[in-house]
């Protein structure tokens, strides 16, 4: 029960958190309209949310005005985008449809708060864990493509939830946790909101490694002092120099983020107080006398006439800014006390970038009032604005790359490519082309034109030649040269990275192998009839298993290709006609009847069962399994599954010593499997597991081994003992029902015989 002077205190709380809202945003608003758009969807929003409360029992909609509030005022964003933050949560949680929302505020927020509501949590779901964060995202790139305030509100949104995780229960913060660390702070990262990137990733340590975070903020706070001292110490002569110069900067110490400090004590393996470069020192240059590029470098001239510069720590981030539209000039030198530090200068426009993003700056300014600007006006480079554009077509290539293949595998390979930083490279002509680092000279190839790529014949690399797999350097001058005869083939696959490469040569790699398929087929049709071999389903089965080829397709594309040599098929021949001759009865070699084993013969092999064997350790069968008799030198027969990993190859080299088996019905004979179970870790699984094994199922454990990954993900392997396959089918059915379990499968080992 919350009694009246409560509700009071929280509306004067709620309206002024309103009222800061409006605040940020009123350098963003240039009208009326506008300003009404932001009243109405505060209105509705808070109406439509005025039952609820969060985990931590304050009242819903302060959440939406924080997301609001971070759009404006962390990433830069303008009314849309405003009004659709207010309104994020409204279909998803309220009676409220998408199509209300479209009636009364339009389309286009409509959309934005539609792509924020698909982009479901996975921490929402029953089924959770890596493969359900992975449809996730690739549905959250599925709108990126479409509008880019989508995600920027979804960042914006996921930071504020980070920063409330507290109420969370335990489990809710781990997975929150790892989620923002394995997508949300790259994406972050590559949209170049380098902030929100920091503070996501500080979080993730506070809720993950709580007593890492601590020690080093800890640590951090102790030699605050001693820094300051040091920092002010550095800064003083800059100062005084710039104003000689004209120059109004904001010079400050900006102190390396907890979690930036444990990665590289991780990396480098060293104690905190072995890293040194703690702090960077900042120029930031509102006031400048001259164009903005010169300005920075007048500084940089500036900075090393106090300080002598270590010439190996230049970064130019100015004249080729980084992939997310980062522009800076970085330096380090010899300060005070022997110790070396990082400066960076740049001026306000490029900090901002640098602060608040890329996309939010270039692509979504809508009616941003420009801030004061002073050194004259930016000169656009080619390339430049196009950055997030291209990005985004990128995105859309890889989309269509992986087609109607697994989440996982579209995650991973986005992940690889861009979450990287890019190489930079350059057309004879001098055109800039931007490509993931370990681009090779062919990638670049089909960055300039698919049909340059195509019909790729060399490539040069200032003026030298180099191999197709050459890796870019940046500053390369690359030069393509083509041939109209030259064409892809499948080595190709291995000399290139980028999806744009890749997914061109598979497509044409597909298209000529279909027709080598055909072509094959009727050349196979042929040599068959020229063999009086039939050509029917068992035959060609059989020549498949000789020659050893996973399916008909291979067969028929290497037919096609012509690899299949006619002394080839002569062989399979002799070994077709060997193999119908050792299968008739009475024809095989008898295992001495003195080992047989009264215990396993309820397998029938060849017509009768008096022979000794063995269950093949690769593939373990079990009665109901399809198996067949390999008879061995000194061990009797072996029996392998049909679909053992080294079936193929015993048929195919043995074919003679192949023997038929079939089970006769089982007593109560049980037998060994190994099961691997993957799963979201949650209290209780484990038990539940076992309690249909044991209980349940009434199955003998064996033996249980469970290991539990950082990233919250269960895995673990259990021996049992069933009776059959159909046994095992009943128990996986139930076991995959479990919440929380992902996937079991049968484990095998190919390796032993
Ligand atoms: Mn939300």
């Amino acid at each position: 029960m919350i009694d009246t002077i409560d509700e009071e205190l929280e509306k004067k709380e709620i309206l002024r958190a309103y009222r800061r809202l409006r605040r940020s945003a009123t350098p963003f608003i240039k009208d009326d309209e506008e300003k009404k758009l932001i009243k109405k969807a505060f209105n509705v929003a808070s109406e439509a949310h005025k039952d609820m409360r969060r985990k931590s029992g304050e009242p819903y909609i302060f959440h939406p005005i924080a997301v609001a509030q971070i759009a404006v005022q962390e990433i830069g964003l303008g009314p849309t985008a405003i009004a659709a933050a207010l309104l994020h949560d409204v279909v998803e949680d309220t009676d409220w449809t998408l199509e209300d929302i479209e009636r009364e505020f339009g389309s286009s927020i409509a959309r934005i708060v539609d792509g924020v509501t698909k982009i479901a949590s996975s921490t929402q779901g029953a089924l959770s864990g890596v493969s359900q964060q992975a449809e996730n995202f690739r549905r959250m790139l599925l709108t990126l493509s479409d509008d880019v305030r989508v995600i920027l509100l979804k960042l914006a949104d996921r930071l504020h939830n980070m920063r409330t995780l507290e109420s969370m229960d335990r489990r809710k913060q781990l997975r929150t946790a790892s989620e923002t660390i394995f997508i949300y702070a790259p994406l972050a990262h590559r949209l170049g909101l380098y902030k929100i990137k920091t503070e996501l990733e500080d979080l993730y340590l506070k809720y993950t490694q709580k007593d890492i975070y601590e020690e080093i903020s800890e640590k951090l706070d102790k030699n605050k002092r001693q820094r300051n001292k040091y920092i002010n110490e550095f800064i003083r002569p800059l100062n005084e120099t710039l104003e000689k110069h004209h120059f109004k900067a904001r010079i400050f110490g900006r102190v390396k983020s907890v979690h930036s400090i444990w990665t590289k004590m991780q990396k480098q393996n060293i104690p905190f107080e072995k890293v040194f470069d703690l702090f960077a020192i900042r120029i930031v240059l509102d006031e400048f006398p001259e164009e903005e590029k010169s300005a920075c470098w007048k500084v940089y001239s500036l900075v090393t006439d106090y300080y002598h510069p270590n010439p190996e720590r230049l970064r130019d981030w100015i004249s080729t800014p980084r992939a997310n539209g980062y522009e800076s000039l970085h330096t380090t030198v010899m300060g005070p006390e022997g110790k070396w530090v990082e400066v960076q200068i740049r001026t306000k426009r490029m900090d901002e970038i640098a602060e608040k993003g890329y996309a939010a700056h270039w692509k979504y300014k809508e009616h941003h009032k420009p801030s004061k600007r002073s050194g004259g006006s930016r000169k656009m480079r080619k390339g430049q604005e196009s950055g997030l554009d291209s990005w985004l077509r990128n995105i859309r290539e890889l989309r269509e790359k992986h087609e109607g293949e697994s989440a996982m595998e579209f995650i991973n390979d986005f992940r690889a490519n861009f979450f990287q930083e890019e190489v930079f490279a350059f057309t004879p002509k001098g055109d800039l082309k931007k490509l993931p680092v370990g681009a090779t000279a062919l990638d670049f190839a089909f960055e300039i034109h698919s049909e340059v790529g195509h019909h790729c014949l060399g490539t040069k690399v200032n003026q030298k030649l180099v191999p197709f797999d050459y890796k870019l350097h940046n500053g390369d001058q690359i030069e393509v040269l083509t041939s109209k005869q030259s064409q892809p083939n499948a080595d190709w696959l291995n000399f290139v990275i980028t999806p744009k490469a890749q997914s061109y040569i598979k497509r044409f790699l597909r298209h000529e192998r279909r027709e080598v398929i055909i072509r094959g087929k009727e050349m196979l049709r042929q040599q068959f009839k020229e063999l009086s071999i039939e050509y029917n389903d068992t035959t060609l089965n059989e020549l498949r298993i000789f020659l050893n080829f996973r399916g008909l397709s291979e067969l028929y594309y290497n037919i096609g290709e012509d690899y299949i040599s006619k002394s080839q098929f002569r062989k399979f021949l002799e070994w077709k006609r060997k193999k119908e001759q050792t299968q008739k009865p009475g024809n095989q070699t008898r295992t001495n009847e003195a080992n047989f084993n009264p215990k396993v013969d309820t397998l029938v092999i060849g017509e009768d069962s008096g022979f000794k064997y063995t269950l093949a350790k690769c593939c373990n069968p079990i009665p109901g399994n399809s198996v067949f008799g390999f008879i061995t030198i000194n061990d009797g027969v072996k029996i392998h599954r049909t679909d053992c990993p080294n079936a193929a190859n015993l048929m195919a080299n043995h074919g003679y010593r192949i023997i038929k088996a079939q089970w006769k019905s089982r007593k109560n004979l049980m037998f060994q499997v190994e099961l691997e179970i993957i799963g979201n870790d949650r209290i209780g699984l484990v038990r539940d597991v076992t309690d249909i094994i044991s209980s349940n199922m009434r199955v003998n454990i064996g033996g249980i081994n469970v290991g539990l990954t950082d990233q919250g993900i269960f895995a673990g392997s259990i021996k049992l003992f069933v009776r059959d396959q159909s046994h095992l089918d009943t128990l996986l059915d139930k076991l995959q029902k479990i919440e929380g379990v992902e996937s079991i499968t049968q484990v095998r080992h190919p390796d032993t015989h």
